[in-house]
């Protein structure tokens, strides 16, 4: 028989910190899912792992076990897909040199996007500036609290249901690798990619099937599928796909502290499947307490 796995839940791999777009330190999300009452978390901040050490100490002083992760920027055709990177090695070059480049592209990009509003709204780049940490991979959250504290918007939900929304002609898009060459470079690292999201509404809708099935011959582990903006006919569609080919599923908050209403463990992984991601992780091990 097996043996009883060492780590339990509630498991909760999709958090961020302000090292991307979440207001809070790694250390103060940390604590937040401890005082969720979670036992196993993923920091996984957009194409950053800049705040794996922090969130590592905080985590060994609570008693919470921490996957080392990030969210990888990744873009098939028009579709912006995201992909949970778990365990990989921080210091793959490959990935590495890509994690880069995309966070470079996304300070033009951001730039670009502050100049295109400022045409009709009094915002300039000091502001978005201002509103973004040291370090930090910026992206359209940051310019969303420029606009709040401009009093152009009450919060970033409301921003990016008005200013930010593609319609009203001020959007830019950044550089970012195909989803294959993404999951490539993932497992290469040792890490385990997840598709992030992968059944929302609008500019990540579901990728197509022999899409999926392409990522999933060159080692696309699963889906994140408990997310509260998958759509419940693509949450249907997932679980048929992970069920025929033996994937990981899980589920998460996808917290960004006071930046979204998601609250930490308000969707989880089971042990089962935390074991999987351990298990086919070779990069990193996870931090045990
Ligand atoms: P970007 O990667 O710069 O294009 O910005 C996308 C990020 O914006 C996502 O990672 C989300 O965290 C955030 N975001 C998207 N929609 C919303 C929303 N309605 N309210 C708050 N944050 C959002
Ligand atoms: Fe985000
Ligand atoms: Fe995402
Ligand atoms: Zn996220």
């Amino acid at each position: 028989m097996r043996q009883r796995e060492r780590f339990e839940g509630p498991s909760d791999l999709h958090l961020h910190s302000l090292r991307s777009d979440g207001t809070e330190p790694p250390e103060v999300v940390v604590q937040a899912a401890h005082r969720h009452g979670l036992r196993t978390i993923a920091l996984t901040d957009h194409d950053t792992t800049a705040g794996w050490g922090e969130a590592a100490q905080a985590a060994a002083s609570l008693g919470v076990t921490l996957l080392p992760g990030m969210e990888l920027s990744a873009a098939h055709e028009w579709r912006s897909v995201h992909l949970l990177a778990y365990l990989f090695d921080p210091e793959h070059a490959g990935l590495r040199a890509e994690m880069d480049r995309v966070r470079g592209d996304r300070v033009g990009r951001a730039e670009r996007i502050v100049r295109n509003i400022a045409r009709d709204y009094d915002l300039s780049w000091s502001d978005v500036v201002a509103q973004t940490s040291d370090d930090a991979t910026v992206g359209r959250p940051h310019i969303a609290d420029a606009l709040v504290a401009r009093g152009f918007a009450v919060d970033r939900s409301a921003a990016f249901a008005g200013i930010l929304h593609p319609r009203e002609g001020y959007y830019e898009s950044h550089y970012a690798p195909d989803p294959f060459a993404a999951v490539r470079l993932i497992v290469d690292a040792g890490g385990v990619p997840i598709i992030a999201h992968p059944a929302t509404a609008g500019r990540d809708r579901m990728l197509p099937e022999p899409v999926l099935e392409e990522l999933i011959r060159l080692g696309l582990a699963g889906f994140e599928i408990d997310h509260r903006e998958n759509t419940a006919t693509g949450k249907r569609a997932l679980r048929r796909i992970a069920a025929a080919k033996d994937l990981i599923v899980t589920g998460s908050s996808d917290y960004h502290g006071r930046g979204k209403p998601n609250v930490p463990g308000e969707n989880t992984t089971t042990d089962q499947m935390v074991a999987r991601i351990i298990e086919r992780g070779s990069g990193v091990a996870p931090v045990r307490p």
